[in-house]
Formats: structure tokens, C-alpha cells, sequence
């Protein structure tokens, strides 16, 4: 059976908002929780991830509570706003969507984060993805093709206090070279093979999370949601579900 778990119709500049980066004081964690607007549609948004059919569901506990906190319906625009804890992408402009809430908790779940971790995301779209990742990680670097919607991203990310996502305009097929290398790697747009460059960023004990497969062609067509880790010994890939994911763009396209 093919689950399509997500459709993501839609799934360098460094951006500073205001010019400097938020104060540590201003840093949310875990601990400061969410704001108290739609926190009760967003428990119900967590305990349906977490009442999933047994293949899907996701119960890490750190996962679950991140996205209890972060308030999603600060990531689309106002005319979406009201469908913002379902369990659905939604669009976020330029063609492009932030992805269904139960992807963005299984991709997390499978990077398996640590505090201490230091993660790479291609694709920030809205920056919902980066915002949950920031609360279970030390830094994350967010790259987006679409500059419009890396500013956006930096700026909402910046007025919710995620000091420690740093977004980045560029082409995220070739990673974040000066940040490497990365405990985790996450890939939000589908390539139709896993980026060298990704794999070079990535730390040996690292694991990468990323859809990969051929543009889609109709409704039936899907790609693979892959685990990526890297040992000593090379990299080890395992295939998670199938998934609908927005394209890579940009130089995976010449680097077939
Ligand atoms: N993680 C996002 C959803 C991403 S949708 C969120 O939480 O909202 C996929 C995104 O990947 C789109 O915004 C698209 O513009 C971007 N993208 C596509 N190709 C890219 C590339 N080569 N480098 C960086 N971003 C890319």
C-alpha cells in the first residue's frame, strides 16, 4: 500500500531582521512554552500525531512538546491562519507550502536531536520546520531558494525569540560549507538523488532525513522519505515512507 503521508504542493545572503540577531535573552525554549493564543487547538494537534495509525504515529515526548509550543498559526498567511492546526500543509506563498504537521513531527522525531546538536535544513519555507528544531537543538542553519520567503521566515523566527536559527538565501543544495559540519541534516524539497555536498556537511555518528525522488507526474506518483546515517564505515540508507514533497530546484537539476 502507498501511504501519502504529505502533499507538499509547493514543501548566499545571510538574513539578519533588525540587523543583529534577537538577544540570548530573548531565546525561547522549551521551557518558556508557547503563547497562551490556540494552545488548546494545538494539544489536540499533538495528541492526534500522537494517536496516529501505529506505522505513522510519533510519541517522542520532546518532539510532542516542541510542537505544542510553537504557535504554527504564526508561520502562514492571515487567510490560512484558521487551518493552522490541522493536520494538513498549508500554502505560505510563491507556490510553495509548509508541510503537514505529522511530517514535520516524524522528519524531527527520526533526526533524534540532542541539545548540544548543530543542524542543517534546506528548504525554510515558513520557518516552522527551523522553529521546532530550534527548540530541541543548539543552532540551526536554514537555507531557502525562494528569497522572499527567507526573509519572511528570518523575521518571524526572530519576533517569536528563535535566536538560534540563522536563514540563509541560497542555493541549499550545496549546504552551508562554513557552518559544517552538522549532527543533523534535514531536507524539506525532494532532489532526485541525496546532494554530495549534504553528506560531505554531515558529522560520522550523523543522521540525515530527506525525501527523494522524480518530480511528480500525477496524483499516484511519490517519492521515498529516506534516513541517511553516517558511519566510519560509509553512509547506511533506510527508507522511512512514501511522501509527496515540492522539487528541489536550483543545481541538483545540472548535477544529475
Ligand atoms: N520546511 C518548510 C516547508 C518547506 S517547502 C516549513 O516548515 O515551512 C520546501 C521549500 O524548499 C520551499 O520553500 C522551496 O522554495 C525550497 N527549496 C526548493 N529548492 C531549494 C534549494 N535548492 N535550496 C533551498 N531551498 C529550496
Amino acid at each position: 500500500m502507498v501511504l501519502v503521508a504529505a502533499l507538499l504542493l509547493g514543501c548566499g545572503r545571510d538574513i539578519q531582521p533588525g540587523g543583529a540577531a534577537a538577544p540570548a535573552s530573548r531565546q525561547r525554549t522549551l521551557a518558556d512554552g508557547g503563547p497562551d493564543d490556540r494552545a488548546a487547538e494545538r494539544r489536540a494537534m499533538v495528541e492526534r500525531i500522537a494517536d496516529y495509525s501505529p506505522a505513522f504515529r510519533v510519541r517522542d515526548p520532546k518532539v510532542l512538546r516542541a510542537m505544542s509550543v510553537v504557535p504554527r498559526h504564526e508561520f502562514v498567511p492571515p487567510e490560512a491562519a484558521a487551518d493552522a492546526y490541522s493536520d494538513q500543509p498549508l500554502p505560505i506563498g510563491e507556490g510553495q507550502t509548509i508541510s503537514q504537521p505529522l511530517i514535520v513531527a516524524a522528519m524531527t522525531a527520526a533526526l533524534d536531536l540532542q541539545p548540544g546538536d548543530r543542524v542543517l535544513e534546506v528548504g525554510t519555507g515558513s520557518g516552522y520546520q527551523a522553529a521546532v528544531l530550534s527548540l530541541l537543538a543548539a543552532e540551526v542553519y536554514s537555507v531557502e531558494i525562494v528569497g522572499v520567503l527567507a526573509e519572511r521566515a528570518a523575521k518571524t523566527l526572530s519576533r517569536l525569540g528563535h535566536a538560534n536559527v540563522k536563514v540563509r538565501s541560497g542555493d541549499g543544495y550545496k549546504g552551508w560549507p562554513e557552518a559544517a559540519p552538522f549532527d543533523a541534516v534535514i531536507v524539506t524539497c525532494a532532489p532526485d538523488h541525496v546532494p554530495r555536498p549534504l553528506t560531505d556537511q554531515l558529522k560520522v555518528g550523523g543522521r540525515m532525513i530527506i525525501p527523494v525522488g522524480a518530480e511528480l507526474k500525477d496524483s499516484r506518483s511519490v517519492q521515498e522519505l529516506v534516513v541517511v546515517r553516517k558511519t566510519a564505515a560509509g553512509l547506511a540508507r533506510e527508507k522511512m515512507m512514501d511522501v509527496r514533497f515540492v522539487p528541489m530546484v536550483g543545481e541538483v537539476r545540472r548535477s544529475r
